[in-house]
């Protein structure tokens, strides 16, 4: 290839990248229920995992607690984007808390696909990582039907009752290449394991690798903007890093860019999880653009039009 100094510098956007759906019906609702309610509200868990959303969420009144016994009797709490299950429900009633779920349509979808195949009595192995909130949640539906499966040594060790009775779920916000991968070795094990009915890795996470695919070949250096729990996000700096980009980072904010990553580097690529507001994304391109990153071509895989009506116990209240 040629000499790096005869390419142009130039920054490839990624599109779709940034706000899903999901995240954005979650952090209107916790704004609408401050609007609405009046500070404080609570908020179990961060309701998005993205620290910016969290701190400025902050900012306006919402208290983040970790679990529902730290909300005092009787208050107001939002139930974040990852889902819950239904103990936490319980124990939000046995405490009078007042509840709004902002729980994505897309996670409780998967939860339902849980509970109908516990119903039905099978054994489900949900693909996702151990330890993440939409895993806890999902897994909580069924608890007695779902064993976790993260890593290939979890492939191994599972076992079911019954191997013609046996179904694959998964976390929303995976690796789409990862996930079946994890898949095909469940099926050498239980060759007549059955797919979800219809596909739990979202539109959003599947949108957002896709355009890293796209640009990763070309890039030098791909920069994700996310926060580390994000898994969606990590997910992009690994996507990147398999379809070609030499160098890929997960970055919160513009100035966590270290000046190194940018020595020899023509072509940069940037995107973002799907938590993420798309002003700090600007201010990346910004960061890029003082420093002779000036040209931004948006690559384009995808127009994304969905949106999610608010959750109902909260529509009922806005004027
Ligand atoms: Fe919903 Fe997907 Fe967004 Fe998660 S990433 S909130 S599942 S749309």
């Amino acid at each position: 290839s040629s000499p790096a100094a005869d390419r142009p510098k130039r920054v490839f956007l990624a599109k779709p990248r940034g706000y899903c759906a999901g995240v954005d019906r979650a952090v209107v609702t916790v704004e609408k229920a401050l609007e609405t309610y009046g500070a404080p509200v609570y908020v179990r868990k961060e309701i998005v995992h993205n620290k910016y959303v969290v701190e400025t969420l902050q900012d306006r009144g919402a208290i983040f607690v970790d679990e529902t016994d730290e909300v005092p009797e009787g208050a107001l709490v939002v139930f974040s984007a990852h889902g819950v299950s239904p103990a936490v429900h319980e124990e939000a009633a046995e405490r009078n808390l007042r509840t709004i779920d902002a729980t994505c349509p897309l996670v409780t979808k998967v939860h339902q696909e849980a509970k109908r195949f516990a119903r039905d009595d099978y054994d489900i192995l949900l693909i996702g990582h151990e330890g993440h909130e939409e895993v806890e949640g999902t897994a909580g539906e069924a608890p007695e039907h779902v064993q976790l499966v993260d890593t290939a040594e979890d492939v191994a060790k599972v076992e079911v009752r019954d191997p013609s009775k046996v179904i694959w779920l998964s976390q929303t916000t995976l690796s789409v290449d990862e996930t079946m991968i994890r898949v095909e070795q469940l099926k050498q094990r239980f060759p007549d394991l059955q797919a979800p009915p219809s596909d739990d890795i979202c539109y959003a996470t599947q949108n957002r690798q896709v355009a890293v695919k796209a640009m990763a070949p070309e890039c030098d250096l791909v920069i994700v903007v996310g926060s580390q729990n994000s898994s969606n996000s990590k997910r992009l700096v690994e996507v990147a890093l398999q379809h070609g980009a030499q160098a890929s980072y997960l970055i919160d904010y513009a100035k966590e860019i270290n000046e190194e990553w940018l020595d020899g580097v023509r072509t940069v690529g940037v995107t973002s999880g799907a938590s993420v507001p798309d002003i700090l994304v600007h201010e990346v391109l910004a960061y890029l653009a003082e420093r002779g990153w000036g040209e931004v071509e948006e690559v384009t895989t995808a127009n994304e039009k969905i949106a999610f009506q608010l959750p109902r116990e909260l529509r009922k209240d806005l004027v």
